[in-house]
């Protein structure tokens, strides 16, 4: 993993989240997942396309973080449920 630099101070950003999921379970297409860090002087943001691996689910086949269950299985779970 190479290091993030604040572009502002200079100074090694520090990770705060990887892998954090942006964007609407909802949404399959429109969800990224992105690693968050902070720089320790200026507090500014920044936010990187996560290089975590993702993974693939073997029920459906979408891709997501090892990090959280498939989104896409558990909508599936949800509406079956409700259709009962
Ligand atoms: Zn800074
Ligand atoms: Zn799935």
């Amino acid at each position: 993993m190479s290091e993030k630099i604040c572009p502002i101070c200079n100074k090694a950003l520090k990770l705060r989240e990887s892998g954090y999921p942006m964007g609407s379970a909802f949404l399959k297409a429109d969800r990224v997942h992105v690693d968050i860090y902070e720089c320790p002087v200026c507090h500014k943001i920044e936010l990187f396309a996560a290089e975590t691996d993702m993974v693939t689910c073997p029920k459906c086949g979408s891709l997501h973080s090892p990090k959280e269950a498939c989104a896409v299985c558990a909508l599936n779970a949800a509406l079956d449920e409700a259709n009962k």
